[in-house]
């Protein structure tokens, strides 16, 4: 379907001036003019159910964090090497709701910013270079976080052009990986003790090791039980640190648990954060321990113009406020929990539903044409997508074969939304798929 004729002219301008690579969803995509809470408004004032935001957590046009934004910018922006008592506010709140130890906090401006300075946190305090990431992960787009990013999906040659200090290991899929069920956190760990031995052998050692502590890049899959506290100990064995990348899955999205790694048991040594602390704002952190943070002053030191600025930590507090004013880690929970419920229900009707990935906002619905082979339902899946457009539901698809849809609203999702995203759905597998 084409786009209405004013958004078409500012998609062609859109063409035009602004770099190819930076994709957009869909080929025809309706232009967002305004938003209000899990829904989006386009420029012909139809309305689209946005399940897939997982940036606006507190949902679209907040009325208390714009009014605080807005009173911030009037007073004081500037750079952050400023002294000004809001990045003490924000800093300390941070790292309060981090597990203990974890007491030091970097401000930057995005993910990919916050896994980069990771990973040179993980190298400063190490002095080695060797990092372990899973295949199938997406870190960002800056250097070190596009290394360690394994996805196919966001680059096909993924795997021949990472250099040579990043270690893929096995992605611990237990839906359609190499070992599956129960019992295969024994295969996956294994795999990692191969890698590792590896570069034992090499014997210039590990920095350390970098994953999602819910695999949410291949679909919102939970990590086999175990996992994270045999990696980590192998790894730390080592000397190297463990990296949490909670930028997709942490922050509450899951619900029945603020971080990750929480459902592994684990403490990482360094998390790192963005997305949703910021409602879009940019903004992401990372929050570790004293003894490595200073390390990174063997480097010389550390600094982002823009990363804790006084406007990024009012937007920072003022989510914190509303997501406890809101009570939204529970409404991620009740509405997630009665989410999964009605997908799983549709699973018994359709077969091309092959499995419900995930917890509380963080869903993966993936589709296979068969279920025994799992042969995944790729062009069904972008294809749904479209459909699911035409009838008003924002949905994109995830994983190495994009056969996922990642389900990842606003955390405020009211339950009507959640049963007018499965009806609709409903009726677009009825259609025959
Ligand atoms: N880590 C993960 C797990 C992500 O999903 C993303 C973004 N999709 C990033 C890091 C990078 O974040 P940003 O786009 O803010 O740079």
């Amino acid at each position: 379907d084409a786009p209405a004729p004013q958004s078409e002219a500012v998609l062609k301008r859109r063409n035009k001036s602004f770099a190819k690579p930076q994709k957009n969803y869909y080929a025809a995509p309706p232009q967002i003019e305004r938003g209000w809470k899990e829904h989006l408004f386009d420029v012909t004032g139809r309305a689209y159910l946005d399940m897939v935001n997982n940036v606006s957590i507190l949902g679209h046009g907040n009325p208390t964090l714009a009014a605080a934004v807005g009173r911030q910018w009037s007073m004081l922006n500037t750079n952050s090497r400023f002294h000004y008592s809001v990045v003490a506010d924000f800093s300390d709140r941070l790292a309060a709701l981090a597990p203990e130890g974890l007491d030091t906090v970097f401000l930057v401006n995005s993910g990919s910013e916050a896994v980069d300075l990771a990973i040179r946190l993980a190298w400063a305090h190490s002095g080695r270079r060797n990092i372990l990431s899973l295949l199938e992960a997406y870190h960002g787009w800056t250097v070190a976080s596009d290394a360690v990013s394994t996805s196919l999906a966001d680059n096909p040659q993924a795997l021949e052009t990472r250099p040579d200090w990043v270690h893929p290991v096995l992605s611990p899929n237990t839906y359609r990986g190499k070992f599956r069920g129960a019992g295969a956190t024994e295969g996956y760990v294994a795999a990692v003790a191969e890698t590792i031995a590896a570069i034992d052998a090499r014997g210039d050692g590990l920095a350390g090791f970098i994953a999602e502590s819910v695999y949410g890049n291949a679909g919102g899959i939970p990590l086999p039980p175990g996992y994270l506290q045999q990696v980590y100990a192998m790894v730390r064995a080592r000397g190297g640190l463990c990296i949490a990348d909670e930028v997709q899955v942490g922050y509450g999205r899951l619900g029945h648990h603020f971080w990750g790694f929480d459902q592994q048991g684990v403490v990482p040594d360094i998390i790192t954060i963005a997305k949703g602390m910021g409602n879009g704002q940019p903004l992401g952190a990372v929050i570790t321990r004293r003894e490595v943070a200073d390390s990174l002053e063997r480097e010389g030191y550390f600094f982002s113009s823009a990363g804790g600025s006084p406007v990024s930590c009012i937007v920072g507090m003022t989510v914190l406020d509303i997501m406890q004013t809101e009570d939204l880690q529970r409404n991620a929970r009740e509405t997630g929990d009665y989410l999964k419920a009605r997908l799983e229900a549709l699973g018994q009707r359709f077969p091309l539903v092959g499995a419900v990935h995930g917890m509380g906002l963080y869903l993966g619905l993936e589709f296979v044409r068969d279920r025994e082979t799992l042969e995944p339902a790729t062009e069904e899946t972008a294809a749904i997508c479209n459909r699911l457009l035409d009838l008003g539901v924002i949905m994109q698809p995830t994983g190495d074969h994009l056969n996922v849809f990642k389900i990842k609203p606003p955390l405020c999702l009211a339950r009507e939304s959640a049963d007018f995203f499965v009806d609709t759905l409903e009726k677009v597998l009825s259609e025959g798929w």
